[in-house]
């Protein structure tokens, strides 16, 4: 590369300077380098892929007109990340090596203006970049959390317990921009191997399909360690522009979000998107009131939106999934087949969750792909016999009464515990300690201490005045036995 070269680069730069203004300059710009030039084609390259999507998706065009305009027969810019790890060692170790070799191998190579390599690079044109790309790869590029092509709304089977959840899920991927946001934050709690995942990455895909609309997957941990930290890397102007590019932030696996300054950023994060009318979407294991490590204003902005659980799966629910994962296997094993009455067989002993089913299914496949032999019961039986729970009925412990009992009613469990006498806790705090005493072999006292050291007396008289309740009350009895039942199954 030359001089002149670099003296053209310095021209480029300062017509960009002066077209989008200091401000926006020294976010994007002040850290793009030019690698080389060759024949038509100009090499720049910046620190981060975030700075690189960043600018392929908004300032492509602005930078190729700036280069045409010192030097006409410019045709293409081709940007790159670079690594300045990378760049130091090899540099150190060939300092003669032209300069386009010092490319972070790790990432892909350059993509010539306005042709599409299909897949993980984005060609820096602007407008219709959606079009030429499958979503997914936008979605990476952009930061996003890997996502599993399988999971998407095709592929998720709606049945009882996840009705309600399903349906809200396909209001926000069906949204267009600008619409007005129905509920904010949506967001989905359940169990492990419940679906949560399935369907937020379903919205993201599906959400994304409309090029107009950006849908933005993020687990907490890459949340955490990923995305605020780009975000810091850059300016306050930079920050607002990125949030300014997401219409839907979904972030799944909220429990693990951990780190005083990470909640802080994270509320920062959700009350300026939710503030201007953009799309929030979570899944974690337990509901808002359960995140023990959120503070209480958090915790109500997250309660303050649609909050939906996803019930355990239903045997019909079961025997769906399990069919449907059957046909996707097919599509890559023609020959495998798994008869009707295994499937049921499946169905009704691995009651566990989603997971435990694509298990099962996982080893037969495996069992006969590597034996030939077909699917039989007995090899299902075999098979699947350490996935299968235990029938005698489970050992109830009295965290899982506080917690579900906690959640049935909408109270916090520390509430339960604490020595509140508000009639909301009131009432779940007796029922909860009717459950313990009726569902395991505890003591009196030892209940007692159990919610938050009372008396042994005040948990008989707990226990007494729902006996006396239930009694009378068809809809209390009722309450209790789908929380017997959801404790014991
Ligand atoms: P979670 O995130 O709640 O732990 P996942 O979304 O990872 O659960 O689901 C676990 C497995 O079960 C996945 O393979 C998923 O596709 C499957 N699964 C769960 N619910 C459904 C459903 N309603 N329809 C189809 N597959 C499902
Ligand atoms: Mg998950």
């Amino acid at each position: 590369m030359t001089t002149t070269h670099q003296d053209h680069w310095a021209r480029v730069r300062g017509r960009l300077r002066a077209e989008v203004g200091e401000d926006i300059f020294t976010s994007w710009f002040a850290r793009m380098e030019l690698d080389g030039l060759e024949d038509d084609t100009v090499r720049l390259s910046v620190p981060t892929r975030f700075l690189k999507s960043w600018i392929q998706s908004h300032y492509a065009d602005r930078v190729l007109v700036c280069w045409q305009a010192e030097q006409d027969t410019v045709a293409r810019i081709e940007l790159a990340v670079r690594s300045s790890v990378i760049r130091t060692l090899q540099q150190k170790a060939k300092p003669a090596e032209p300069v386009t070799s010092q490319r972070d191998t790790r990432e892909l190579p350059h993509t010539p203006v306005g042709s599409s390599n299909g897949y993980g690079h984005s060609p820096i044109n602007g407008a219709d970049r959606h079009a030429s790309l499958p979503a997914a790869a936008v979605h990476e590029a952009l930061g996003g959390s890997p996502l599993d092509a399988r999971l998407t709304f095709d592929s998720f089977v709606v049945g009882r317990s996840n009705t309600l959840a399903h349906a809200a899920a396909k209001q926000v991927a069906a949204a267009r921009r600008g619409e007005p946001v129905m509920f904010n934050p949506l967001y989905v709690h359940a169990g492990v191997g419940l679906g949560k995942t399935h369907l937020l990455q379903a919205i993201t895909f599906a959400g994304n399909s409309d090029a107009n609309r950006r849908v933005m997957y993020l687990t907490a941990e890459r949340f955490m360690y990923g995305f605020v930290s780009a975000l810091r890397s850059q300016t306050a102007i930079a920050f607002k522009e990125t949030l300014r590019g997401i219409d839907v932030l979904v972030i799944d696996d909220l429990q693990f979000l951990q780190g005083k300054s990470t909640q802080a950023e994270f509320c920062h994060t959700l009350n300026a998107l939710i503030d201007a009318g953009r799309q929030v979407v979570i899944a974690a294991d337990r509901p808002p009131s359960d995140l023990e490590s959120l503070d209480d204003r958090m915790r109500s902005r997250l309660a303050g939106g649609l909050v939906v659980e996803m019930g355990s799966l239903g045997e019909e629910l079961r025997l769906e999934i399990l069919k449907g994962r059957v046909g996707a296997a097919r599509a890559h094993h023609p020959g495998f087949d798994v008869p009707a009455p295994v499937l049921g067989y499946i169905a009704k002993s691995v009651t566990h969750n989603g997971r435990d089913l694509e298990g099962a299914l996982n080893r037969l496949l495996a069992h006969n792909k590597l034996t030939g032999h077909p699917v039989t019961m007995e090899m299902a039986e075999r098979e699947v016999r350490d996935l299968i729970r235990p029938q005698e009925p489970k050992r109830v412990k009295i965290e899982d009464i506080q917690r579900i009992v906690a959640r049935q009613y909408n109270v916090s469990r520390a509430d339960l515990l604490s020595s509140r006498r508000t009639a909301n806790v009131v009432r779940p705090r007796q029922v909860a300690m009717y459950l313990a005493k009726t569902l395991t072999l505890r003591s009196l006292p030892e209940i007692g201490r159990r919610f938050g050291g009372r008396d042994h007396t005040t948990v008989l008289h707990a226990v007494r005045k729902i006996e006396n309740l239930v009694g009378n009350d068809t809809s209390l009895a009722e309450e209790i036995e789908i929380l017997k039942r959801q404790l014991q199954d």
